[in-house]
């Protein structure tokens, strides 16, 4: 008899959203097949030993400009208005750091040049590309009039060489472009690092709005089991614990490793993460202890980490005179146990790659690609929410 209409590999936002639709929309009975011990992918956030809740796999921002996928995410969490701020903290060259918000704006420039001077520069950017406008880094460099191009110089100095060569190993020109244009010059004063209609953190933390996602009749979630080990794909026919699944499946992990990476790993960036926990040194017990200022601080010119996140901000959590942090050190992944392949290295070469993993997908017609690691893609979450509502539509 057969027990599931649909199978979900990876219970992330590709995985639980599609989960939702299709057991509450569609009346399916969907199995939820999960690596690790937690729901969320990863979104997942937790208290620590100190209770405070920290992002495991990296700090996320909900933004969206999908309303879409603002109101469906809204019937599993209330959010908390939370707008982003991010500066870059960097070397003054006179002993001492200087910091300006990033994206680089017209206060940036006013930090950088000096107040007059800065605001005629701000003037001149503004008269060659209008106010509120967005230039991205490349675009700006090939600006040919010299005081855009020293403006251009800076930027590319002060924000995006050396921040890249950590993040990526690769300078702005050999990245996808793309990348660096998600953080543009802005002609603007709006400090935010983030402009979408709809921003913020779910009130309880990511991991609730996925548990209750979840949490259906009609759904099966399996936390701790590695799919591959249960599934078999041969010959355009996919089976589960040795029996043939004709359902849909939808999988959201890496595709090279769906199929035993046969025609060679796809490349990826991983992340180490340091966590640390900070207190008040200087007995005052009546406010919030703050690390830092900003819920972002990157370090785009020195030190070996790219940037320190700390949770308080984001989540607006009360713990007094104790704040958790983390520092985030990029290198290449090599697929060692417990490495987590973070960020899809996207260029020709590996898009190439990917594109021999999708076709052999296709030849699976019940097999499903979805997700940052599936597609080989450098989504947001609120992209792959989107693309999940829109695939449990096709598949309804
Ligand atoms: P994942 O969240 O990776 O979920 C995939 C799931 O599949 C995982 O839980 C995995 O364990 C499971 N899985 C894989 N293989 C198997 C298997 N064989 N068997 C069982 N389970 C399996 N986006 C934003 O919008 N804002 C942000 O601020 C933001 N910050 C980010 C910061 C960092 C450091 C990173 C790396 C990403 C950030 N993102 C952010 C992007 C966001 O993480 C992704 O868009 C989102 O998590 C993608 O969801 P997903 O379901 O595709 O993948
Ligand atoms: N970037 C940079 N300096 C910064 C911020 C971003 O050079 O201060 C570049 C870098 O290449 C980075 C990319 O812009 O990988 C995208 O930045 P974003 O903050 O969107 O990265 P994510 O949060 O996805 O890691």
């Amino acid at each position: 008899m057969k027990q599931y209409d649909a199978l979900i590999v990876g219970a992330g936002y590709a995985g639980a959203v599609t989960a939702r639709r299709l057991a509450e929309d569609g009346g399916k009975r969907v199995l939820v097949l999960e690596r690790r011990e937690h729901v969320g992918g990863n979104a997942y956030d937790t208290p620590d030993e100190e209770d405070i809740v920290i992002h495991v796999y990296g700090p996320h921002i909900f933004h969206t400009n999908d309303k879409r996928v603002y109101d469906y995410l809204s019937r599993f969490t209330k959010w908390r208005d939370y707008q982003h701020t991010v500066v870059a903290d960097i070397p003054d060259g006179r002993g001492g750091r200087t910091r300006f918000p990033v994206p680089f704006n017209l206060d940036s420039l006013e930090i950088a040049f000096g107040p007059q001077e800065g605001k005629r520069l701000g003037d001149k950017l503004i008269a060659a590309y209008g106010a509120e406008k967005k230039v991205t880094i490349l675009e700006l460099r090939h600006n040919p009039d010299p005081e855009i191009a020293a403006i251009a110089d800076y930027v590319y100095e002060h924000v995006f060489v050396h921040y890249t060569m950590k993040q990526w190993g690769q300078t702005p020109e050999e990245i996808d472009p793309n990348t660096t244009a998600r953080v543009p010059v802005f002609l603007s004063r709006d400090p935010r690092y983030f402009q979408d209609a709809y921003q913020g953190m779910p009130l309880e933390g990511y991991t609730p709005m996925f548990e209750r996602m979840l949490d259906h009749p009609n759904i099966t979630v399996e936390l701790g089991v590695d799919a591959l080990k249960r599934l078999e794909l041969a010959d355009g026919v996919i089976k589960l614990d040795g029996e043939i699944f004709d359902g849909p499946v939808i999988y959201t992990g890496q595709a090279d490793e769906l199929f035993g990476f046969r025609f060679g790993p796809l490349p990826y960036r991983t992340l180490d993460f340091q966590f640390e926990i900070h207190g008040r040194m200087d007995g005052n017990d009546e406010d919030e202890y703050f690390y830092q200022s900003h819920g972002t601080v990157n370090y785009t010119v020195d030190e070996d980490f790219t940037r320190i996140t700390e949770f308080k901000h984001l989540t607006g959590q009360k713990t007094r005179w104790e704040t958790a942090i983390m520092k985030e050190y990029s290198r290449a992944y090599t697929g060692a146990e417990g490495e987590i392949p973070y960020y899809a290295i996207i260029n020709p070469d590996n898009n190439a790659l990917y594109a021999k993993y999708a076709d052999l997908a296709a030849q699976y017609p019940n097999l499903r690609l979805l997700g940052r690691l599936a597609e080989y893609k450098y989504y947001n979450m609120d992209a792959i929410a989107a693309r999940a509502l829109a695939l449990a539509d096709e598949l309804l």
